[in-house]
């Protein structure tokens, strides 16, 4: 495996040396189905606590689970995206450990037969370059309930005078996504997280929110000299509730580490919670020695085989996937990356400007009427750009016209709010109402001669070297024009207008 790991840049210098930082992720992510992974109990967020409960989520004994097949599809369709291998035969396993908040003392999940294995998961940095990590497997099991402590300042477990359990998330479907330590800065590990992210949002996996507790995420860390092919020990960071704060910890973390290397220490191997109000990591709980949950197959659950046909069938209902999208967009549209994620990631505008591009209107102009005018628009109004009287035909028209000059920037505004109020055709307004930029020299020079005579004033100041009264004088050309002027040819005009050799001076 060694062989195919990619090195990236040093993290940071210790001693004098080089050292990388090498990461990988594990995220539980709860699925979005109506129901829970093994009773009929509802899957909803903040429901009364204890209201969504039977006896198989509780652990009755005698009680038996049964699976939820929706929940084994949508894990299903989350590995195709990452071109998993979906193995013909896997099974549910007991993994058993005491937690107050688990009342089965167990937790149903999978050991060694996992649904998926392995699996890249592609991404893009911030400044454009394209990243990768491996997984090593996607994995099904069931959540755990949710323990309050109650009469501690911060929530937390010390100083608490008592706790509560709420079982309504015990037994929600939960998806593990464990990837391989292929991820070498903070940065990577946060596009990562959004590839990830984006990819269930859209194919209808999870809500992935991050505050509501739907994504949750732990990072393993270690440094290393730069190229050498052994780990050093890691730790893993717990409690991150956003991306920032993934960010953050990471940071924090691979400091920590270097200062101890620095100072000639050792890395304890141990699990660390983060503190987003210090910004630091805190020491949680040893993990010097290996934990023996004595896993076992599930008695009360036969083993599930997938049917290559069921395999096509969930294949074929995949839909366009955001992050190759995102990519199109980026090596042959030459969108930028942030235009190119924000129209992946606001549901319906993708769609919209491939329509409007297969009209054949140029890339640029259409994403940013795409993000500009429209997504404004939509914010504003409620209403998405797919639902509005705007059609992609429209606003191919719209960039055509822009494109060809033929209106101005000003007017093609004001007909993106016409057009979402009243829909209709931009080439035929134009057309009905000489909405035409005026680019003819003899048109314009009269518009000039006109405000150079109205503003004697103004016109000495300029020639009397304040030039930045011009744009005064051209927003007075422009106006007169009733906004219809070529914008450049107005300016050009006026200045040999008032530099003195143009008939119109
Ligand atoms: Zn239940």
């Amino acid at each position: 495996m060694s062989a195919t790991l990619e090195h990236g840049a040093a993290a940071v210098t210790i001693g004098g040396v080089p050292y990388e930082a090498v990461m990988g992720i594990e995220c539980h992510v709860e699925l979005k189905t109506d129901t829970k992974m093994f009773c009929g109990c509802r899957n909803v967020f903040g429901a009364e606590p204890n209201t969504n409960v039977c006896p198989v989520c509780l652990g009755m004994p005698g009680a038996l689970p049964v699976p939820n097949r929706a929940a084994i599809e949508l894990l299903v369709k989350a590995g195709l995206a990452f071109g998993s291998e979906i193995p013909a035969f896997s099974k549910f396993d007991r993994k058993n450990y005491f937690y107050p908040d688990m009342p089965k003392d167990y937790q149903i999940s999978q050991f060694d037969m996992p649904l998926t294995q392995g699996g890249v998961v592609t991404f893009r940095l911030p400044d454009g370059s394209k990243g990768s990590c491996r997984l090593t497997r996607i994995h099904l099991e069931e959540d755990t309930g949710k323990s309050s402590h109650a009469g501690s300042r911060d929530g937390r477990i010390a100083g608490s005078t008592h706790s509560l359990v709420d079982f309504n998330r015990a037994g929600v479907p939960l998806m593990e996504c464990v990837s391989d330590p292929d991820i070498r800065s903070a940065p990577a590990a946060v596009a990562y997280l959004e590839a990830l992210k984006r990819t269930f949002v859209a194919l209808g996996v999870s809500d992935v929110k991050m505050e509501e507790g739907s994504l949750r995420c732990d990072v393993n860390l270690s440094l290393r000299p730069l190229g050498a092919a052994e780990y050093g020990t890691k730790t893993e960071i717990k409690n991150m509730n956003s991306f920032n704060s993934v960010r953050r910890a990471i940071e924090s973390e691979i400091a920590r580490q270097a200062e101890i290397l620095e100072g000639g220490g050792r890395v304890v191997q141990e699990t660390r919670g983060w503190n987003e109000a210090e910004g630091t990591t805190h020491a949680m709980r040893s993990k010097e020695q290996a934990h023996d949950y004595r896993y076992f197959p599930d008695p009360d659950l036969t083993p599930i085989e997938f049917a290559p046909s069921d395999v096509a069938r969930l294949r074929a209902e995949m839909i366009a996937l955001p992050q190759p999208r995102i990519d199109r967009y980026v090596d042959t549209e030459h969108l930028s990356i942030v235009q190119a994620q924000q129209i992946v990631d606001t549901p319906g505008l993708a769609d919209f400007y491939d329509a409007t591009r297969a009209l054949g209107a140029v890339p640029q102009t259409t994403v940013n009427f795409v993000l500009g005018d429209l997504a404004r628009l939509a914010n504003e109004t409620g209403i998405s750009v797919a639902d509005s009287p705007v059609t992609p035909a429209a606003l191919a028209e719209l960039v055509a016209l822009v494109e060809a000059k033929t209106i101005n920037s000003k007017t093609a505004k004001d007909l993106v709010a016409r057009l979402w109020s009243e829909g209709g055709s931009p080439a035929k307004l134009v057309a009905d109402e000489g909405l035409g930029q005026v680019s003819d020299t003899g048109a314009i020079d009269a518009l000039v001669a006109e405000i150079v005579a109205a503003n004697a004033k103004t016109v000495d100041d300029y020639r009397a070297g304040k030039t930045k009264v011009l744009g005064f004088l051209v927003g007075q050309v422009m106006k007169q024009s009733r906004g219809k002027a070529n914008p450049t040819l107005a300016e050009e005009r006026l200045r040999a207008a008032l530099d003195g050799d143009s008939p119109a001076a």
